[in-house]
């Protein structure tokens, strides 16, 4: 079965207004930041109304539900006061996420800020370390980026570098993401297969626990990370559809960000209930 969700919002009433926004999509699943990515004090998550929210999302067959961890962590940082910084708030993330009962924290594996792709690799693997005991009941989820900036896990050789320096590398997983990949250089637009095999070739396909999908406002091997409406962009309608439907891809939680506010639209576009372009 295809899962679809979005990323809503947490406003006032925490998760109750996640579950809420993704009962209004007719979503199967969701994304939420617990934390404004701005910066500052987190909200208890006691007050996120847990269980009158997962009671409704029960309700509503909604579940498998995704945390994306803030912005501002990057572990790859040769700032001390910055990977200081990520290491608490990821150790924090994990028990609040563990609270919510949630699977999956998704985090861009970080920026590198000129050392290099290996000095980076090495100092998100040592946070890492640092804050896994591996008695955690989640996935720590590294997404593919798109090969911006100094951006580290672009391929999935550098993803899977990462994994292989983690001591409890079975708490370990990844989110892709249609748009980074394509702007990265992978043609997931004509052989999302190929994409596949080298994935778990390199990485293991067991380790694919979460997609982001998105449509691209850059082509092909940009290098840029521009999201768009799905059909309205670079990758187009038909291969974004051949991707969230495809075999590999069924089960594992399917989670759009895309501008506008057009989820319920794309929702529906993606399940064939409309032919309809959002925006
Ligand atoms: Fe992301
Ligand atoms: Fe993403
Ligand atoms: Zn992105």
């Amino acid at each position: 079965m295809v899962k679809l969700g979005a990323n809503v919002s947490i406003a006032k009433t925490g998760l109750q207004r996640a579950v809420e926004e993704s009962i209004s999509y007719q979503a199967d699943t969701y994304m939420i930041y617990t934390r404004s990515n701005r910066g500052g004090e987190a909200r208890p998550i006691e007050q996120f109304n847990r269980d009158q929210a997962l009671e409704a999302a029960k309700a509503h067959q909604i579940s498998d539900p995704v945390v994306h961890l803030s912005y501002l962590v990057n572990l790859a940082s040769p700032k001390p006061e910055t990977y200081e910084y990520g290491v608490m708030i990821l150790t924090e993330e994990i028990r609040r996420v563990s609270y919510l009962g949630f699977r999956y924290i998704v985090m861009h594996p970080g920026s590198h800020v000129g050392t290099g792709m290996e000095a980076g690799i090495e100092r998100i693997a040592q946070g890492l370390n640092e804050i896994l005991t591996g008695d955690e009941s989640l996935y720590i989820c590294l997404e593919t980026m798109a090969g911006d900036g100094s951006k580290v896990g672009n391929t999935v050789e550098e993803i899977a570098s990462i994994i292989e320096r983690v001591n409890h590398h079975d708490r370990m997983a990844v989110c892709i993401d249609t748009c980074h990949n394509y702007s990265a250089g992978y043609d997931i637009v004509n052989d999302f297969d190929g994409f596949l095999t080298q994935f778990d070739k390199v990485i293991g396909l067991d380790r694919l626990k979460v997609a982001h999908i998105n449509d691209s406002k850059t082509p092909f091997h940009s290098k840029k990370d521009r999201h768009e409406n799905i059909g309205r962009g670079s990758l187009g309608f038909e291969a974004i559809n051949r991707i969230v439907h495809h075999p590999a891809l069924q089960e594992i939680p399917l989670i759009l960000e895309t501008p506008g506010g057009h989820y319920r639209q794309e929702i529906a576009l993606l399940r064939g209930e409309t032919d309809e372009l959002p925006g």
